[in-house]
């Protein structure tokens, strides 16, 4: 049986106020106010968890700020081993941008078979009350676009936070040819330090 640990890079992506920092700092932190990620321009999170008996490390990337800096992309997505589709359930236009976002990604990634990427789909801010995307909607474009799986998830509430970044590890163990490309985290330097080793991991 094996202990060894594996460095899996998450990217979050998105339009702006979907919730990105937040999901990734409820999920790390447990807490809910993105605002100091924003302010101090933390990059990744790591998080430690076991899935199905495999050690993982998870290094969560957000695009806070990378809005601004459209030239870091490549860097930026680059090396990612799943990628958090999110939008917001009470905003309509941040549905539609999805598939942008998608191909954004595979474009700047340089994903090689985009058919056997692993993407997850998170429609966020279930708890408001208003909302302008239906769960059926949201279902059959996931559907459509790869079988995707979908999450409604609060950051506010925590509502499904866990389970899905726990499901996009399982998508990426589950894809074999990427498996190889797993790295012990002893053997491996983060790709670019946090400003503030306090703040994060
Ligand atoms: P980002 O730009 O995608 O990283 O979005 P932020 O995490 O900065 O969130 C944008 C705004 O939406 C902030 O005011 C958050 O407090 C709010 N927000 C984020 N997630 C949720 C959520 O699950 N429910 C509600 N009601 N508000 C949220």
């Amino acid at each position: 049986m094996t202990t060894k640990t594996s460095l899996l890079k998450v990217i979050l992506l998105g339009d702006g106020g979907v919730g990105k920092s937040s999901i990734m700092n409820r999920y790390v932190t447990n807490k809910f106010d993105a605002h100091l990620f924003h302010t101090i321009g933390v990059e990744f999170l790591n998080k430690d968890l076991e899935v199905d008996s495999r050690q993982v490390t998870l290094q969560i990337w957000d695009t806070a700020g990378q809005e601004r800096f459209r030239s870091l992309r490549t860097p930026f997505y680059r090396g990612s081993d799943c990628c958090l589709l999110t939008f917001s359930v009470d905003d309509h236009q941040s549905f539609l941008n999805l598939g942008n976002w998608k191909k954004e990604f595979i474009y700047y990634a340089d994903v090689k078979e985009p058919e056997k990427f692993p993407f997850v789909v998170l429609g966020n801010k279930v708890d408001v009350a208003e909302r302008q995307v239906s769960t059926e909607e949201a279902r059959q474009w996931c559907q459509e676009n790869g079988d995707y799986p979908y999450y409604e998830t609060s950051a506010k509430d925590a509502t499904n936070v866990a389970v899905a970044f726990e499901e996009a590890v399982r998508r990426v163990l589950a894809v074999e040819e990427r498996t190889v490309h797993l790295i012990p985290t002893d053997t491996v330097k983060l790709h670019r330090k946090p400003r503030s080793a306090a703040a994060c991991c």
